[in-house]
């Protein structure tokens, strides 16, 4: 224990927490530096150095004592015998679990591409740093500290540190717009691959700043002098390019280090608001002359890191173009440390604000997961194996969940907890209305809505879910409930339902409704039709649709069943209408065009279903097929003589002239129509009459056939 650097610590604390805070980091430092006491370093100091070192870096961000005790702390767990429920004892819940994050991601091997559980670390490491914004900016901080001692290491191991920190940790410090550490972070990260290229240009930027330290002190100091006397409060800094950008551009442009003019430039920052940048922008545009293509507005149009400030490049005192940023105070803050500034001088709170901030952290961190596998190329394969295949969703609480591709509400519900997934009863996504079959998308924000109301699972949600979690848990849930608790239920049920429909079950079912169920569904007993209600695997709905439909089709027949009720169908031929249809006490009845029945022919009625009655001849042919004897009725006919009746008849005769005007004639002697009558010729050259002939009985008819049979060269004729 060093207690001057504990003073050294809390001198700086002292500028922005409060006594309690301070108290808690000193009661980190206490354990943290004993815990680490016997252990050095590669480079031989003592450990603790190491996590002083990032609780520092963390103190300049301005962060608060729990995030300040956490670095001291988050070395212990991994390295030494102090174990995480000592320090859920000490320090409490919320320090523990950062230390716990950062300890899980100390363990993930990121190095690339030859690990083929890589991809399945980045999402282990996702997953570690969405549970708190802390744990990301400890993780910067400690890994800046790693690269800044990085020379004690062995060389394989700093190559290693090194490119997972430009792979990994910088482009998500760029996500997050921890700007400060992630051009710290590049620098060092640089400065280890390349050492030959760095130092390269660390000597060149030197020269070129005393090359241009005049003029830009020249500028620097005319603009302060321009926002002094218009009134505006603030600094004007001077900054220069990081190494690791100018590397990059040098790479990309394939431009030397000479022809690049933003290798310092101005910023100013003021105290106000964000109009008065627009105000300190026409200050400085009517000093000097701007390069209108290269200015930028980043207030208006903010970075999706909520970076805000406006850029613009004017044409300095000695003519060289000189980039100036403009940006208030608060903008500074964000631009310097991003996300890692919403936690300043306060703890983790939970108004809108800040949970709106936090989802839009974890949409980054999603965001940049996506990136960082699909920039890698040659994971083609791996990666639609292992990402393509899942999706990864924010629980109302904002913490990540990751479920196979095509997951729904269900499963998520699940997931979370199985009493969650039981009563289950709906799901927004991004606070809108889903049906619990639609399938989540990564990114999707899945709030489930449950009732405590409801007893379970339906069985019908076996038909779109896709975990096997949750699968079996819905299984499980029927299987576990006795089967006399589900008859008793599907009973209930069952008779809620028939009721609503005005169903008569105030005594229970009856035997006769309970005879007419199983029939129509088919079930074998009623116990087994309870049973299947109350699983779902037949709904009570469909049971009273079958049952409505049954009590129609009763009740036409019933209609039907009227006339059936006589001893026979007395079937008047003067009621008989042209088109061979009868109303007999309100049933319809139709001459079968099968057969044409004849007045005073034996005939039989036939009862079909829904459609009254058909009249067929007795030797029809179609009637000799009916099975149902039930359905058949006797007929009696009462010819009237002013009736007139339909028969059809066929001829077939050999065609000479004349023999339709004979046998029209034939029939007109006889007292009869012709109603229609159709003439073709067939392949053996004769012709085939085919006549509808009004006439009132069977004997009239078998009259008029005996005729026709006469005239010569008929060779045939037919009643149909
Ligand atoms: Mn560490």
């Amino acid at each position: 224990m060093n207690p001057a650097r504990l003073n050294q610590l809390s001198e700086k604390l002292k500028k922005y927490l409060s006594d309690e805070e301070i108290n808690l980091v000193q009661k980190a430092f206490t354990i943290a530096s004993s815990a680490h006491q016997e252990q050095k370093r590669a480079s031989g100091e003592g450990y603790f150095d190491h996590p002083f070192s990032v609780a520092e870096t963390l103190t300049d961000l301005k962060m608060s004592g729990a995030a300040i005790s956490a670095a001291l702390l988050h070395d212990v767990v991994e390295d030494t015998s102090i174990s995480l429920s000592y320090l859920r004892k000490e320090m409490g819940e919320e320090i523990a679990s950062i230390v716990e994050g950062l300890t899980k991601i100390e363990a993930l091997d990121l190095s690339f591409p030859k690990k083929s559980r890589y991809l399945e670390n980045i999402r282990k490491l996702l997953i570690s740093l969405s549970k708190d914004i802390r744990v990301v900016v400890i993780k910067f901080a400690d890994r800046l500290h790693n690269l800044q001692t990085i020379k004690h290491l062995d060389l394989s191991k700093q190559k290693r540190i090194a490119e997972e920190t430009l792979e990994i940790y910088a482009p998500l410090a760029h996500r997050l717009g921890v700007y400060q550490l992630k051009w710290q972070m590049e620098d060092m990260a640089f400065k280890t691959l390349n050492p030959r290229e760095y130092e390269e240009i660390s000597q060149k930027v030197a020269n070129k700043r005393i090359e241009r330290e005049t003029l830009l002190l020249e500028a620097q100091s005319k603009l302060k002098k321009i926002l002094d006397s218009s009134g505006y409060k603030g600094e004007v800094q001077a900054r220069a390019k990081h190494f690791y950008s100018i590397y990059k551009k040098m790479m990309r442009e394939s431009k030397d280090i000479e022809g690049m003019y933003d290798l310092f430039g101005l910023r100013a920052i003021i105290d106000g608001k964000p109009s008065d940048c627009y105000n300190v922008l026409g200050l400085i545009h009517s000093e000097w002359q701007p390069i209108p293509q290269r200015f930028k507005d980043f207030i208006a149009e903010r970075k999706s890191n909520d970076y805000q400030s406006l850029h613009t490049t004017v044409i300095g005192p000695k003519g060289e173009p000189i980039e100036i940023q403009i940006r208030t105070y608060d903008m500074h803050k964000i631009a310097e440390y991003g996300v890692a500034a919403h936690w300043v001088y306060k703890e983790g709170g939970k108004s809108d604000k800040e949970f709106s901030q936090k989802i839009g952290w974890l949409r980054e961190l999603i965001d940049w997961q996506k990136d960082l596998v699909s920039s890698q190329d040659f994971y083609e394969g791996l990666k639609s194996d292992i990402f393509q295949e899942e999706v990864i969703v924010l629980t109302p609480k904002g913490d990540l969940l990751s479920l196979p591709n095509g997951s729904t509400p269900v499963d998520f519900a699940y997931k979370i907890h199985t009493d969650i997934g039981h009563q289950c009863i709906g799901a927004r996504v991004d606070g809108k209305m889903v049906a619990l079959d639609y399938q989540l998308k990564t990114g999707d924000r899945v709030e489930i809505m449950t009732s405590d109301r409801i007893k379970g699972p339906s069985r019908h949600w076996l038909d779109f879910v896709v975990t096997t979690s949750a699968k079996s848990k819905i299984q499980q849930w029927f299987r576990k409930r006795s089967r006399e608790e589900l008859v008793k239920e599907g009973r209930l049920l069952l008779e809620k339902e028939l009721k609503k429909a005005s169903f008569d079950v105030e005594m229970g079912l009856s035997l006769e409704l309970t005879n007419k169920i199983l029939k129509l569904t088919k079930i074998r007993s009623i116990d087994d039709l309870y049973h299947q209600v109350a699983s779902g695997a037949i709904n009570a709905i469909e049971i009273i649709v079958l049952l409505k439909k049954e009590e129609e089709k009763k009740k036409k027949e019933e209609e039907s069943s009227k006339v059936l009720a006589q001893d026979g169908l007395l079937i008047k031929t003067d009621l008989i209408d042209s088109s061979g249809t009868l109303l007999l006490d309100g049933v319809l009845l139709r001459l079968a065009r099968c057969c044409m029945p004849l007045p005073g022919e034996p005939s039989v009625g036939y009862v079909t279903k829904g459609k009254g009655i058909s009249l067929h001849r007795k030797n029809c042919i179609n009637m000799r097929k009916i099975q149902d004897p039930s359905r058949m009725m006797p007929v009696k006919w009462e010819i009237q003589a002013s009736s007139s009746y339909p028969a059809r008849i066929i001829v077939t005769a050999y065609d000479r002239p004349g023999l339709v005007a004979l046998i029209t004639q034939i029939i007109a002697q006889r007292g009869l129509n012709i109603r229609q009558m159709k003439v073709n010729t067939t392949s053996t050259k004769k012709a085939r009459f085919n006549m509808e002939i009004s006439s009132i009985s069977q004997q009239q008819v078998e009259v008029l056939i005996a005729e026709l049979y006469r005239i010569e060269g008929v060779v045939e004729v037919n009643r149909i």
